[in-house]
């Protein structure tokens, strides 16, 4: 071990030991102070602050920096083949039925043409997702075999919001596949990635067992899920994050853009929790505040 790896190794070990507070305008610079705050503090992504007032002030920084990444208006997906031609061009609808199809959806308004080409049954639900899969490059995951280890993973109003499931966690190679039923949000998955250290893998299941799986799993809410509808102010976001990691005694606290949600995980000692802001501009007038509930979907109607 040369010198210079010996004192990065010594510093890094001193910095665990006596952390410093990485807010610029704090007052635990000396190290009796550093010692003292040391039990108190709080992460957030990889940064530690002394007391809820540095954390609160890096929390703000932090949210200002997000709410800027939300997208101005949900637009639809383009792909480079519509699903209604790519069936077309595999021969398992004929040019009259995808007219028919594509008339009911453009008279409703409504729904995606996999939807309408079910309803007027001239495809199947399977028919429909090995077409999604051909369509996004991905594989089409057995429902049947999901495993039980991605219970609580992911906040419900996200999954219910984006129609995602997460469906097997690989601890090993902490990689874990999501199920989509309609497409892939790729914004979901980089907020997953970013929120729970892992690497993602996009996958599809039938609309019917998604919306079973989805039931199941709103009859059992997480209370540590929490969906605030309508966007407040950074500051305002910042003061209820911070009254909830000190509420529920965070370790850490990571925020991410998600879709028209700014999700923040807060990692405690017994579970992790979950605060979900909706942006105020989607929200109905007058609701301030849901409790484990989502309410509507961010999803685009796309062909
Ligand atoms: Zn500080």
């Amino acid at each position: 071990m040369n010198v210079a790896s010996w004192a990065s190794t010594i510093r890094s070990k001193w910095e665990t030991v006596f952390p410093r507070c990485r807010e610029a305008d704090c007052g635990s610079r000396k190290m009796w102070t550093r010692l003292y705050w040391r039990r108190a503090g709080i992460h957030l992504e990889n940064s530690w602050y002394c007391s809820p007032q540095c954390f609160e002030h890096a929390v703000r920084r932090s949210l200002t920096c997000t709410q800027s990444a939300l997208p101005s208006k949900t637009q639809p997906v383009r792909h480079r083949i519509p699903l209604g031609l790519l069936m077309l061009s595999r021969g398992q609808l004929t040019n009259r039925q995808l007219r028919m199809a594509l008339d009911a959806q453009r008279t409703s308004g409504t729904g995606r043409i996999g939807h309408w080409l079910e309803q007027l049954g001239f495809a199947t639900e399977q028919q429909i997702t090995a077409a999604l899969g051909v369509q996004w490059a991905c594989p089409v995951f057995p429902i049947s075999t999901a495993r039980d280890n991605c219970e609580g993973l992911l906040p419900l109003p996200l999954l219910e919001a984006f129609r995602m499931l997460p469906v097997q966690f690989v601890p090993a190679t902490r990689l874990l596949y999501v199920a989509f039923c309609e497409s892939i949000e790729y914004t979901a998955l980089y907020a997953i990635e970013q929120m729970l250290r892992c690497r993602t893998e996009a996958c599809l299941v039938g609309d019917s067992a998604m919306t079973d799986a989805l039931g199941l799993l709103a009859e059992s809410r997480r209370p540590a899920d929490i969906l605030f509808d309508g966007c407040r102010d950074a500051a305002e976001m910042a003061r209820i994050t911070c009254g909830y990691a000190l509420k529920l005694g965070a370790s850490e606290v990571r925020i991410a853009c998600c879709g028209e949600f700014i999700w923040a995980r807060l990692e405690c000692s017994r579970e992790p929790a979950n605060l979900l802001f909706h942006r105020r501009d989607t929200a109905p007038q007058g609701d301030t505040l849901h409790l484990t509930g989502c309410r509507g979907s961010s999803r685009p109607v796309a062909s």
